[in-house]
């Protein structure tokens, strides 16, 4: 077996605390991955304080990562030593399923998640990338474009898909007024990917402090939803709205900004269920969305679109040690925009 270092929960809301522990020896088509950098989801805060109610512990968090080739499988054909890669939210799934052949592996039945997954031996569970290293099918495994900087492309590996499949899937592009509900590490990431897929972009979040730097990673607009006045001149504007937001919103009053036709989309998971007014989606025959991350080939077409068009997230890069107290900043929206852990920090341990 492989030897790994990372941080774990050990239990519900705990703190993350060091952990050793190991990882399968490498199968024919499996890479393993030193890790240099991974993003911290608020997934990974969900998660850990099993506000889903599906997580086991111990878990190592981390489902944004990115490092360098250490080691390959006999078999291993896609990469070799020394390549920069990246790994996102899940490292198997079963390969045979309608949604596996559409290419929307994170909708197979059996999709194996980064962390807080069961691997396909049906008993080792896996664990993410708040770590040292990891082991994956050579598959389940991006390839990082040259161009794009290791650090702050980490992000990429899931805020950056979650925002890009459905701004893909419901045509964001010249013409159509976006609105981001929420400027964290998804909806940043979310205004740069609209902006130069080239639609309008606007910024709805709850108070004007990140009204520049909004501006800066390319919003056409900016509103605060804390005031009411935002909801009655907005009435009816928008084509796509996505929404972010990590804990509950009056749907019924962000639909109604939604024209004739127009789509929201949900990819923030708050703990609670939702509710809404039925006339919000009755009227303007709005529709009512959600997405999920996206599959291997949509990850690696994001990853070029971004190399493309030089985009990469505004990270703050903080040692392990200090993943607790991101957490709590997190939490509190203070984050510009996403923490990235760099791991080598991982050898104070
Ligand atoms: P984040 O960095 O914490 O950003 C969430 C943003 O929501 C905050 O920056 C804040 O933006 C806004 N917000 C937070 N609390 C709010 C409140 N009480 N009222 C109004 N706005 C509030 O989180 P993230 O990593 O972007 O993740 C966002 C959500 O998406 C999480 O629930 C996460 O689990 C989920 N997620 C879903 C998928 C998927 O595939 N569907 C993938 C990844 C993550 P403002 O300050 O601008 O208002
Ligand atoms: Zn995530
Ligand atoms: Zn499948």
């Amino acid at each position: 077996m492989i030897q790994v270092i990372g941080y774990a929960a050990n239990e519900a809301k705990a703190a993350l605390t060091p952990i050793h522990f190991e990882r399968r020896n490498l199968l024919d088509n499996d890479v393993m991955v030193d890790i240099l950098y991974c993003g911290i989801c608020h997934t990974d805060i969900h998660q850990v304080k099993n506000e889903w109610g599906l997580s086991t512990y111990p878990m190592v968090p981390g489902h944004e990562i990115v490092g360098k080739v250490s080691e390959i499988g006999s078999q291993v054909t896609r990469f070799k030593v020394g390549d920069r890669v990246g790994i996102g939210c899940f490292v198997d799934s079963c390969r045979n399923c309608d949604a596996c052949h559409r290419g929307l592996e994170q909708h197979c039945k059996s999709v194996i998640y980064t962390y807080n997954g069961i691997e396909k031996d049906g008993k080792t569970p896996t664990q993410g990338g708040y770590s040292n290293r990891i082991v994956v099918n050579e598959n389940y495994v991006l390839r990082m474009p040259d161009n794009l900087p290791t650090k702050s492309a980490a992000p990429l590996l899931c805020a950056g898909i979650t925002l890009y499949s459905p701004l893909v899937k419901w045509k964001a592009g010249p013409g159509k007024k976006v609105a981001i509900i929420g400027l964290g590490g998804l909806g940043h990431i979310g205004v740069k990917l609209a902006h130069a897929l080239g639609a309008e972009v606007t910024v709805l979040s709850h108070s004007l402090r990140k009204q520049q730097d909004a501006r800066k990673m390319g919003a056409d607009n900016f509103y605060t939803t804390s005031d009411p006045k935002t909801f009655e001149k907005l009435e009816g504007y928008f084509d796509i709205l996505i929404n972010t937001v990590s804990s509950d919103l009056n749907l019924t009053q962000y639909l109604n900004l939604l024209k004739l036709d127009g789509t929201m989309v949900i990819v923030g998971a708050p703990e609670k269920d939702i509710h809404l007014n039925a006339h919000s989606l009755i009227s303007s025959r709005r529709n009512l969305a959600g997405s999920l991350i996206g599959g291997l080939r949509e990850t690696q077409e994001m990853l070029d679109f971004c190399s493309k068009h030089n985009i990469s997230c505004d990270v703050e890069l903080i040692p392990i040690q200090k993943v607790n107290e991101a957490y709590e900043r997190i939490l509190n929206s203070d984050v510009r925009y996403r923490f990235v852990i760099d791991l080598h920090s991982l050898n104070k341990m």
